[in-house]
């Protein structure tokens, strides 16, 4: 059985790593600042390193990220940064800013697990603590490589005397898609330049691909309990509504447009057979290819969720003198459709070009074949180039983000770097495994010194900025924004997370 590299080795590797002049665009060149900014990086590598890895061990779940969330906050403290706790109603939310005025360059931070993936960084299927969280989206990194960033730009801003701002949001429950969602809403982006965000991958590129709008919302049905066996005739069942709800969404699904997407748990099913459910709750996502696709699809699952009440409870139905409650939607979220920039996304591609992929050692390859080997994927390891840039979007997106409500405010670019093996899916034990390896954190590193790099660009680049804003500008034509959650939605969790 192949043993992970220890994080002694992983470190030692990462001081040999300093940037060498090996960018094939002739066009981008290290710059001093640029240099300042990726020194900074590496100076701090078992600083953000050690962060990475106790987010990692952590793995907590949307909205409880307490400790993860304080770790990094303190961190950007302990460098200069001011950090407001607490933004938008969430405790783990947090703005970090150094400098004034603009340009403005934006990072952010994600430090949420998921449900139920917690994984050893071992190369087979082995459960660290049953039933806890595991970062197989690999947020531990995203969170402590954009403050890696942040950091490094800081640096670079100060010793080489560039102008400007440089924030950090620390942004909770990305996995609930909460946390942009809300402070967007509230404003905390209304005057960002550029915002420049990443995610950790199985590849190094930027891409300009769409994602789904999605809608987040639990319907709770209401019935009349009685005794399942003795007399379910004065019983009304609420799992009734809720079964009836799944059948008529699952008709649905033929005549929907192919884009679109419906999936669900049920988070409230009763509480024992021989009761019938006073009360049933299913938590879906709705998804269509935009916006207004998603919208369309909502306002036929609301018809639905009419017509499985009014099957559960037939002639009793809108009567409260026999125990009749209407069935509640409660909205959690809603993410847009990505708007990508693609004066942005050169702009970083040539840094991700310039700062190079991580090298990895023979070590981490073979972890990462056993990796694709147990997914059943091409056993190629790590990816080591950089994807060339495609200015054409994928025709079909896939998932969803909370970035992209982000990005209707500002320019906006996602990267990505190998921190998993090629082809291994994100949300998995596979993934959760990976986020937590050496060659994860080196790339998480590499992730830095680009968006420092790219963040460097901004600020001294005032072509740059005006080419993202002109796109940026035409492209809100298509589509004014309007934030999906009222001022009266409080940041939430469906039923079962919160406890109650
Ligand atoms: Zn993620």
């Amino acid at each position: 059985m192949h043993k992970p590299h220890t994080f002694r080795t992983c470190l030692a590797l990462l001081v040999a790593s300093v940037p060498t002049l090996r960018a094939q665009d002739a066009a981008l060149e290290w710059t001093e600042p640029k240099r300042t900014a990726a020194a900074a990086v590496d100076a701090r590598a078992e600083t953000l390193v050690d962060a990475s890895r106790r987010i990692w061990e952590l793995a907590e779940l949307a909205l409880k990220e307490h400790r993860s969330s304080e770790l990094l906050a303190a961190l950007l403290e302990q460098e200069g940064f001011t950090v407001e706790r607490g933004v938008s109603d969430m405790p783990t939310a947090f703005v970090a800013s150094y400098g004034e005025g603009h340009p403005i360059v934006a990072y952010l931070a994600e430090f949420d697990a998921l449900p139920g993936l917690s994984q050893r960084v071992a190369p087979v299927i082995d459960v660290l603590v049953p039933g806890a969280g595991g970062h197989g989206c690999g947020h531990n990194l995203f969170g402590a490589g954009s403050v890696g960033a942040g950091i490094a730009l800081k640096a670079a801003m100060q010793k080489h005397d560039l102008a400007g701002t440089v924030r950090v949001y620390g942004t909770p429950a990305e996995e609930q898609g909460i946390g942009k969602v809300f402070m967007v809403r509230d404003g905390l982006f209304d005057d960002v330049d550029a915002c420049l965000s990443w995610h950790p991958s199985n590849e190094n590129s930027v891409s300009v691909d769409p994602s789904k709008a999605l809608r987040s919302f639990e319907v709770t049905f209401y019935g009349r309990s009685a005794h399942a066996a003795g007399a379910p005739w004065k019983g009304v069942s609420a799992l009734d509504a809720v079964e009836a709800f799944e059948t008529g969404l699952n008709l649905l699904r033929e005549h929907m447009p192919e884009s679109a997407r419906i999936h669900y748990v049920v988070t409230d099913g009763g509480q024992a057979p021989n009761v019938i459910p006073a009360r049933a709750s299913i938590w879906l996502f709705t998804r269509g290819k935009d916006w207004p696709e998603e919208e369309q699809v909502y306002e036929h699952v609301l018809k639905i969720v009419e017509g499985a009440d009014l099957m559960a409870w037939g002639e009793e139905h809108g009567r409260p003198e026999r125990g009749y409650r209407a069935p509640e939607v409660d909205v959690f979220t809603g993410l847009y459709h990505y708007n990508p920039n693609h004066a942005a996304a050169r702009a970083v591609h040539a840094n991700l070009v310039l700062v190079g992929p991580a090298d990895y050692t023979e070590a981490e390859h073979v972890f990462a074949r056993h990796l694709q080997t147990a997914f059943e994927v091409e056993p190629d390891g790590m990816h080591t180039t950089v994807t060339p840039f495609d200015p054409d979007a994928a025709p079909e997106p896939g998932g969803s983000t909370d970035v992209a409500n982000v990005s209707w405010i500002c320019p906006t670019i996602d990267l990505s770097v190998a921190n998993w093996p090629q082809d291994v899916p994100a949300h998995s034990w596979a993934s959760t495994a990976a986020s937590g390896s050496s060659a994860a954190y080196k790339a998480m590193l590499v992730a830095s010194k680009v968006l420092a790099a790219a963040g460097v660009d901004v600020l001294t680049k005032p072509e740059l900025v005006r080419a993202m804003r002109a796109e940026f500008e035409e492209q809100s034509k298509t589509f004014p924004y309007v934030s999906p959650v009222g001022p009266e939605v409080m940041p939430g969790l469906p039923s079962h997370m919160r406890g109650d």
